[in-house]
């Protein structure tokens, strides 16, 4: 442990930038640990790509999966329902944690390969995955409109969701229960660095010497990173990290009350339905670099999706309408493990479409990976300068 802070620095064993879902998840679990934690978030706590999304959790096997990225998934899916209870229990706020099931549909043929392909796959991994004929589709989700061709139908029993918002609001209220110190609107304007070392930050004007930083700046962190990296001189080129925001625009209609269980998905287009009769319609998937406005067209598109499929949807109120943007890397991998360069700054960023699902793993392991320990799964692929 460090010692304790002055009145105008802090010595935490670790600082995290970035308060969505991977900074909180990663803080909750190191204060977890026993470690004095804080974070930094420019702007508030939770309002980014990790409020944004569906909150869709499909199905994966940690026993079965052998590759790294399937390990990941698989271990997410695991701690998903731990971490709900524990933090129910810790806070009182349920973050609708809920085993749901999800049905994939496809009417285009391509999208129909691809989800028979899916399919496979999940039956390689050990992963229920139930093929339906138009006729059990339409006994078994008497809501949707099956008066089109469906070409493909896989229900996913394993199919989990969460609710974002309050899963992050859980991960923010159990961070300061662990004494995470939490500094909103507050932004890193100095790194000083000693050779491959960073010695301390200020944000601010508050100066925060931790043993060691993650980021976990989201779609936002190669700027982030290209900023710490230019204090330094670098001896050869060294590999930096590459993310683009790619946006997701979402619709939030009100039917009034639950009158379906699972989500419904086809292609990268899917109605998640939550308890209270809200219905969240996503999500385009856009590059329009930082831009985080919605346009007529994608609203319409979705909203004309919804009731393609569900027409009772006919009546519901359009609530309102949003977008995010997912960080991605190049590979759409995400990026786990130290910055080139620097022996106590780690990069865990570029989760794209998956930074819910896969945060509970994310936060095992690069709490294990900080505090010097084997971790649970081989960050090979994940590495920074993977090239
Ligand atoms: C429309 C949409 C639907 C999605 N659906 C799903 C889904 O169903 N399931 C799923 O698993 N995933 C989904 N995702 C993906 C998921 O939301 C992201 O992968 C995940 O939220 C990324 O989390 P993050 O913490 O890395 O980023 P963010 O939530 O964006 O958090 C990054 C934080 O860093 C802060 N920050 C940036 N720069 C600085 C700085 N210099 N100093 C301090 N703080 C800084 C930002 O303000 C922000 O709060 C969806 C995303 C979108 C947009």
């Amino acid at each position: 442990m460090s010692p304790l802070p002055s009145s105008n620095s802090l010595r935490p064993d670790f600082l995290i930038v970035g308060g969505g879902v991977i900074g909180l998840s990663i803080a909750w679990e190191l204060a977890g640990q026993g470690h004095r934690v804080v974070l930094v978030e420019k702007h508030e706590i939770g309002r980014e790509a990790s409020w944004a999304g569906a909150g869709l959790l499909p199905p994966a096997n940690p026993q079965q999966a052998w590759d790294p990225q399937e390990q990941l998934r698989g271990l997410s899916h695991q701690l998903f329902p731990q971490w709900s209870q524990r933090l129910r229990e810790q806070t009182g706020i349920d973050n609708e944690f809920e085993l749901t099931g999800g049905i994939y549909l496809a009417r285009d043929p391509g999208e129909a390969a691809s989800l028979r392909i899916a399919r496979l796959q999940y039956e390689e991994e050990g992963v229920e995955a139930e093929r339906l004929d138009q006729a059990e589709v339409a006994r078994r989700f008497p809501h949707l409109q099956v008066d089109q061709e469906i070409l493909e139908a896989v229900y996913l029993p394993g199919e989990a969701v969460v609710r974002n918002p309050r899963h992050l609001r859980a991960l923010s209220v159990g961070c300061r229960r662990r004494g995470v110190v939490l500094l909103e609107h507050s932004e890193i304007d100095r790194w000083n660095l000693d050779g491959e070392r960073l010695l301390s930050v200020e944000a601010n004007g508050q100066k925060i010497a931790p043993g060691a930083v993650c980021l976990a700046t989201g779609a936002w962190s190669q700027l982030v990173a290209d900023q710490l990296l230019d204090e330094r001189e670098f001896p050869g080129r060294i590999q930096r990290p590459e993310i683009e925001p790619i946006r997701g625009q979402l619709v939030l209609l009100d039917a009034g009350e639950r009158f379906f269980k699972s989500p419904i998905n086809e292609g990268i287009r899917y109605l998640v339905p939550r308890r209270d009769g809200l219905v969240l319609v996503g999500a385009t998937v856009e590059e329009a670099g930082f831009d985080k406005s919605n346009t007529a067209d994608a609203i319409e598109d979705l909203t004309q999706f919804a009731l393609q499929w569900v027409p009772r949807l006919k009546t519901a109120r359009r609530v309102k309408t949003w977008s995010g943007l997912r960080p991605a890397s190049v590979d759409r991998i995400p990026y786990l493990g130290k910055l080139p360069g620097l022996n106590n700054v780690y990069l865990a960023a570029g989760h794209y479409r998956s930074g819910l699902h896969l945060s509970p793993a994310t936060a095992v392991v690069m709490s294990q990976l900080m505090r010097g320990q084997q971790p649970l799964i081989d960050l090979e692929p994940f590495r920074v300068n993977r090239g």
